[in-house]
């Protein structure tokens, strides 16, 4: 999901907010934290409960499933889901139909006797949760519309025992807004597999939450079919309802698809088409043949062929376009008969686009900006694992699902293609990487946030590079801090006010992977450790824990103190030049300076030195220089034949610091007769 309200746009829509933060921060008064600090005592009065910054951080206890290192455990499971999934779209009622077949393994060590679904299309009924929260006509609410699921059977098919035929049980169920219970007809023992069966149907909203919906004959289908709730062994089943803002949390497994739609649509899917020849003309077929081979973009099918009718097979009656999937957390799929089709392909896996005629002065490079981002994001971090990515463009302001990204028009081919390259960005976060978005969401869009910034800078180097991104990130969240409208990274996203989810979600962890990456551990040792992470977790569920405990066990580095002050707390950051003596003999001079910290976050200093002579010399000391005394500290400095004229605290802002009126001293001005 973008990160603006309509719109990702990191020049625009960001700039203007930063100036509203910039009038807060200024009509607030100064505070009190001019004086001069006093260290807080570091134990309570039982002397137990230390409250320093640097205290041992709780990373949660480790287990046979998330190891002390962060890695799976050596008794990690998890459970799987695959779908057969039939469903015809009926463009008269503006309705999806389905049929589903749903094989639950059960890897965990846990019997069970009921699954939990999600039930998604609920959240657009008229008194549901959803609909109390956000207003109809914002964005995750659903325009005056009254939908969710009607579902007519729900079977479980039952293997024959010896001399026995199968047979299929009927299934109690049992609502709960987003989430439906479904009770099992016998209990499902550690490693076996449930079948269940359902049919449904749901009216198709014309904007569904900004995640699927309509725009005239386009359609966007997703959240389209019970999907499997996730069984972990961190909360069970894990039962928090779709709201809205909150994301998903899915499990693995196989899909195939069958979508039947009229034969003048062309459909986009995750997975693999099945059956290129009984939907798509033999010209058609040929080019995608050639997509495969080339970083090029190939038109598959242009605007003169719709028009002319030569895009299509067949005009009227339906088709059913086959689609097969591997390894992957959910699927979904956009229709229109007006889609123009482009392919270029990056090491065996396409990269596709499709949009309609009238997206095209933009959108004709957006099979070669999805190519550049399967490319940048494989480079870097972890090899795309699927057959293809899609941008598709349609009503829908920016939405990851497995191999498609859903994105509208957008204004310029820079907003365009930082839309797309944050959708295609989610294909690692979460869509390999599966953490639990609904709960933890900064674990894919923070993260997806931070990869981003090295990926537009490939694009369009012209407009900054990735440190020039990284800071003007920074910026955003030291206006934030400075308008103290900042909140823990932790704080879920169904309880962040809609108008800083972008800056809490997204903006804050994405700044605080680069302090890391370029402050404390270094490039070298934060990608090492970062691609570890990716790697260890690739198709699995992560907990933050894994992350933190991956970070230090591969980085090297203890971070206690990183993780309190920049995901759990929420303190604020202010260095400040304390005092300077020089005490001068000849043309030595010996120069004791005290830096001070005086807020409750720590950062590494980073001081510049300016001279006599107008040269300068940085110095730099890591945040482990506050542990013992977290308010002060004392270098001595000796320099021959030059003058202390200045120092100033980070003069690049490469830091968070929420007052920058302190971080300068200036030699008193010598009065010459
Ligand atoms: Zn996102």
């Amino acid at each position: 999901m973008p990160r603006a309200n309509t719109l990702v746009d990191r020049s625009f829509r960001l700039v203007r907010r930063l100036a509203l933060f910039a009038l807060i921060a200024l009509a607030a008064p100064l505070s009190a934290q001019q004086a001069t600090p006093v260290a807080p005592p570091k134990f309570d009065k039982t002397g137990v409960n230390d409250s320093s910054i640097f205290a041992p951080f709780s990373y949660g206890a480790p287990s046979a499933t998330h190891a002390a290192s962060g890695a799976p455990g050596s008794r990690y499971w998890q459970n799987r889901a695959d779908y057969d999934i039939k469903a015809t779209l009926d463009t008269a009622a503006k309705s999806v139909s389905g049929e589903m077949t749903l094989r639950y393994t059960n890897n965990s060590p846990d019997t069970l006797t009921y699954l939990w679904l999600q039930t998604e299309q609920n959240a657009f009924r008229a008194n549901s949760l959803n609909s109390y929260i956000f207003p109809q006509n914002s964005r995750f609410g659903a325009r005056d519309f009254a939908g969710g699921y009607t579902i007519s059977r729900v079977e479980q098919a039952l293997a024959a025992g010896a001399g026995k035929t199968p047979r299929k049980s009927a299934l109690t169920v049992r609502e709960n807004e987003t989430m439906l219970k479904v009770n099992l007809a016998e209990p499902l023992a550690p490693g076996k597999t449930a079948t269940v069966e359902m049919t449904y149907k749901f009216p198709v909203p014309e904007h569904g939450a900004d995640r699927m919906g309509r725009d005239g004959a386009l359609y966007e289908i997703a959240q389209w079919y019970p999907r499997t709730a996730v069984y972990d062994d961190v909360h069970g089943w894990n039962i928090e309802p779709y709201l809205g803002q909150g994301e998903f949390y899915l499990e693995y497994g196989d899909f195939s698809l069958a979508v039947t739609v009229p034969a003048g649509y062309i459909v986009a899917a995750t997975g693999a088409l099945e059956n290129a020849k009984e939907v798509l003309p033999a010209a058609q077929v040929a080019r995608l043949a050639e997509a495969a081979k080339t970083d090029q973009v190939v038109r598959i099918i242009t605007a003169d062929e719709l028009t002319s009718g030569a895009a299509r097979p067949k005009k009227d009656g339906m088709l059913t376009w086959k689609f097969r999937a591997k390894n992957v957390r959910d699927a979904v799929w956009a229709a229109s008969p007006e889609y123009q089709w482009d392919a270029s392909s990056y090491k065996g896996s396409y990269a596709f686009a499709y949009y309609r005629p009238k997206a095209a002065a933009l959108w004709s490079d957006a099979a070669d900006m999805s190519r550049m981002s399967i490319q940048e994001y494989s480079e870097r971090w972890f090899a795309y694992p699927w057959p293809h990515v899609s941008a598709i463009e349609g009503p829908i302001s920016g939405m990851e699902y497995p191999m498609i990204a859903m994105e509208d028009q957008s204004r310029t081919k820079q907003e365009l293609y930082n839309v797309v390259t944050h959708e295609i960005g989610h294909m690692w976060f979460p869509m390999i990487v599966g953490s639990n978005e609904r709960v933890h969401m900064w674990q894919d869009e923070g993260f997806n946030t931070f990869i981003n910034t090295f990926s537009e800078a490939r694009r369009f180097p012209t407009d900054g590079d990735q440190m020039k991104r990284a800071s003007q990130e920074r910026q955003f969240i030291e206006n934030l801090m400075r308008a103290s409208r900042d909140e823990p990274i932790v704080v879920g996203p169904d309880r962040i006010n809609p108008q800083f989810l972008g800056f809490q979600a997204y903006v804050k962890p994405s700044v605080g992977l680069q302090l890391l990456r370029q402050e404390i551990l270094g490039p070298e040792a934060f990608d090492d450790a970062f691609r570890t992470y990716t790697a260890r977790w690739a198709f699995k569920h992560p907990t933050p824990g894994d992350f933190f405990r991956t970070m230090e066990d591969a980085g090297g580095r203890r971070l206690d103190w990183f993780w309190r002050e920049w995901f759990t707390e929420n303190p604020h950051f202010d260095q400040a030049m304390d005092d300077v003596k020089i005490n001068a003999k000849g043309d030595t001079s010996m120069v004791n300076v005290v830096y001070a910290n005086r807020a409750r976050g720590v950062l590494p200093i980073r001081a510049r030195f300016t001279f006599s002579d107008g040269s300068t010399t940085d110095y730099q000391y890591p945040a482990e220089v506050w542990s013992t005394n977290t308010v002060r500290y004392a270098r001595q400095y000796k320099f021959t034949g030059k003058k202390v004229t200045k120092i100033e605290l980070d003069p690049d802002h490469r830091l968070v610091d929420t007052d920058r009126t302190n971080n300068v001293w200036n030699a008193p001005v010598a009065i010459v007769p």
